[in-house]
């Protein structure tokens, strides 16, 4: 059974009160909160075995390495990979991207096209211009319409021989729009075309497996599902990965690896240069189990209806605007008051212990669209209640109240 009373309790940070009132955490979407079962994992590393990994023969190293290869092992279960060496460890979604965006860069030629969509994250857009900057290659743009859905047809055009890459989002970090990946991937398959799927915002939410999706790399954060910032992951198939040249190659790895031993190109190790982030990693698969105890199927009815309530309360408002009206859509609410700026309202929200996120979402080319300076975004995770729903439309109401 779903309790949400009961998932409460595993996350301290939940008692705690914002400016003399409970705290409402709604700014899910741009990083979630932590439970005391990844706390624990962060803790346990730093107070009994501290070390770094895959290179001591001391017994510490060696905890260090195990749990570590075991966080990668459980990455590698929860998105369904064939191989755990498809699995590499990364600092974020950022970080995953510009990887694969780099690598690509010697396998493009003057003229190839990439496909991007119009709902994207700018983590998303800028490596792929500054790989056309590099490589001749030119940027295309699958255009959205105003539910905030990306008009399919339109990207069915943009397809052609000449297309190699194809990024978009899973699901939208401002609109919460889920994008229909499959049928992406798909079109892009058959022109030849490689696909990078960002998760970031859809891994809090379902369970992607990327077999079955047959995506050529997908990549996500761990501080966006309940696990620390600063570590996440990039899938990649074995033939894409073994395609792509080292990212960071820096000078010191490949001396050590190359002359001293001859693993410099095995997989997952030639893209992760460095020390890692050990206890981040650990913490991450700790994430992992957590939210799958709980189940997916779970959360995801859970936030739905979560969604729904809080869709119908807030419409009741006279003069707000919901942007991302798509059917297919997460837990995520954009929205405006009439003649008012949304820093405002974000800035009184505050006041009365509510967090929101105010302005562009790093997504300045969706407000460009719809011709505003940005949104008030509510984001609900599993944690989140209807009382807290409540709680914001009567905060909303007293924000247009004193702002009017
Ligand atoms: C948060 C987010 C990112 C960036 O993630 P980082 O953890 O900051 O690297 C990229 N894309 C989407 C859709 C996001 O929501």
């Amino acid at each position: 059974m779903f309790n949400v009373e009961t998932i409460r309790k595993d996350f301290p940070i939940l008692q705690r009160k914002v400016n003399g009132k409970p705290l409402v955490y709604f700014d899910n979407a741009a990083t979630s909160q932590t439970p005391q079962q990844v706390i624990d994992a962060i803790v346990e590393y730093y107070s009994y075995y501290n070390a770094n990994i895959h290179r001591g023969v001391h017994t510490l190293s060696q905890e260090a390495t195990d749990k570590y290869e075991q966080a990668r092992l459980k990455i590698q279960k929860h998105f369904n990979a064939k191989a755990s060496h498809e699995i590499i460890m990364t600092s974020g979604t950022t970080h995953g991207i510009n990887l694969v965006a780099n690598g690509f860069a010697s396998l493009l030629e003057k003229g190839d096209e990439i496909i991007v969509s119009a709902l994207e994250h700018h983590s998303n857009i800028v490596p792929w211009q500054m790989l056309c900057e590099r490589s001749g290659a030119i940027l295309k743009v699958i255009p959205m319409n105003d539910e905030g859905a990306l008009v399919m047809s339109a990207y069915a055009d943009l397809l052609s021989e000449k297309t190699k890459l194809v990024f978009v989002n899973h699901i939208s970090n401002a609109l919460g729009t889920i994008n229909p990946i499959e049928e992406i991937i798909q079109q892009a398959h058959a022109v030849g075309a490689a696909v990078l799927i960002d998760g970031a915002q859809a891994c809090p939410h379902v369970k992607p497996d990327v077999q079955a999706l047959d995506v050529d790399f997908y990549v996500a954060s761990a501080h966006k599902m309940c696990g620390p910032t600063g570590v996440g992951m990039l899938y990649g198939k074995e033939e894409w990965l073994k395609k792509l040249p080292p990212y960071q190659g820096g000078g010191e790895m490949i001396a050590e690896v190359t002359f001293e031993k001859t693993t410099y190109a095995d997989l997952p190790h030639k893209f992760e240069a460095g020390t890692p982030n050990i206890c981040g990693g650990i913490a991450f698969g700790a994430a992992i189990d957590y939210m799958n105890a709980i189940g997916f199927d779970k959360i995801a009815t859970y936030e739905h209806e979560l969604l729904d309530y809080a869709t119908a309360q807030l419409l009741n408002i006279p003069g707000l605007k919901i942007y991302g009206t798509s059917k297919q859509k997460t837990s995520v609410i954009s929205f405006n008051l009439a003649g008012i700026h949304p820093y405002d309202v974000g800035t009184l929200l505050d006041k009365m212990g509510i967090a929101v996120r105010t302005g562009h979402h790093c997504a300045q080319p969706i407000m460009d669209y719809f011709k505003i300076p940005g949104t008030i975004r509510a984001s609900f995770a599993f944690y989140n209640t209807r009382d807290e729903i409540d709680a914001l439309v009567t905060a909303v109401q007293k924000a247009q109240l004193m702002l009017s």
